[in-house]
């Protein structure tokens, strides 16, 4: 049976670390807000709004709340942006997505100034990123590594077989996992023969959105097995991409949903504020 991955123990460790951290930093002078807009009132994204106001009120850092209209336009909207780009106090700048379709949301994630970019979705995070280089990192994938290297799992050398190909998960997923030194595979919707390839991972990822898809035969014996799906089945239960009572017997280690990698997005978003805040004073 696999050891049981708890993202909900290590976040919380994370955000003790991060409210000592805060307070330190406050002693020196050095505060800081979390501008958090969402548009529209959507029930899942209000979770998540309220689960991110939460974490800065847990770890002592200002949130600031902008609860836009649905009908807000695109100009509105990059208007708030730059504004907030121009303060400050603000050290991070978070839009909740998704947003309403008539406002481009990679328009509205460009408009937002790299330094202030604590999502890490800004091109120019991406490719800081990729080449290696300061900057913020998108807040799953991080906080995916984080949880294995808490769990004690050796990454380097390792076969990592990443299941999605989003600009939000699945590639910065591999880009993370290539600078821990693992040999990764990228796989999506196109790839031939996915259960083959999939068990051939020593780390298998998996990020396809696709409620319990993942079974016994995408895994090898031994294999350590993160799943980032988040959905509700049919009696409105948690679930991820991966068949947990499945797979579970034939890992060596999983991350269950919830209380897996969902706890840990929301600990390396509060890790990016604090890194904001840390850092000299940008407009
Ligand atoms: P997405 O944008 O829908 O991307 C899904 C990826 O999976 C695509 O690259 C797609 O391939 C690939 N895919 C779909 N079906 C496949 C199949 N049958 N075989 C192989 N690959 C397949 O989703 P996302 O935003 O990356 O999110 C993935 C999941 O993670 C969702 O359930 C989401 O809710 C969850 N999530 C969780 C967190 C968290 O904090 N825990 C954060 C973000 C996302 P193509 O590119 O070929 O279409």
């Amino acid at each position: 049976m696999a050891v049981i991955i708890d993202g909900k123990k290590i976040s919380q460790q994370i955000k003790d670390e991060l409210k000592e951290k805060v307070e330190k930093l406050r002693m020196e002078g050095k505060t800081g807000a979390l501008a958090v807009i969402q548009v529209g009132a959507d029930p899942a994204s209000s979770v998540y709004v309220r689960n991110k106001k939460n974490a800065c009120a847990y770890i002592g850092i200002e949130s600031l709340a902008y609860e836009l209209p649905e009908d807000t336009s695109e100009d509105a909207l990059l208007q708030l942006v730059e504004e907030l780009n121009g303060k400050e106090e603000v050290k991070g700048i978070l839009v909740q997505l998704p947003l309403p379709s008539h406002i481009c949301e990679d328009k509205v994630i460009q408009a937002i100034s790299p330094g202030k970019d604590v999502d890490g979705f800004h091109p120019q995070s991406v490719g800081a990123m990729a080449i290696g280089e300061k900057g913020f990192l998108s807040c799953t994938p991080a906080g995916i590594i984080e949880l294995l290297k808490r769990s004690g799992i050796e990454m380097e050398g390792k076969r990592c077989v990443v299941i999605g190909r989003s600009n939000i998960v699945g590639k910065p997923m591999a880009l993370l996992m290539l600078r821990e030194n693992a040999t990764v595979t990228i796989t999506h919707s196109r790839t031939k023969n996915l259960p083959e390839i999939c068990r051939q991972a020593d780390i298998l990822i998996a990020a396809l959105g696709k409620p319990r898809f993942i079974g016994a035969e995408y895994v090898k014996e031994g294999a350590v097995v993160v799943d980032v799906g988040i959905h509700r089945d049919e009696n409105n239960k948690l679930c991820g991409d991966v068949k947990f009572e499945e797979v579970e017997k034939i890992a060596s280690a999983i991350t269950p949903v919830p209380g897996g990698v969902g706890p840990m997005t929301i600990a390396m978003l509060m890790n990016n504020c604090v890194q904001g805040m840390e850092e000299e004073p940008k407009a």
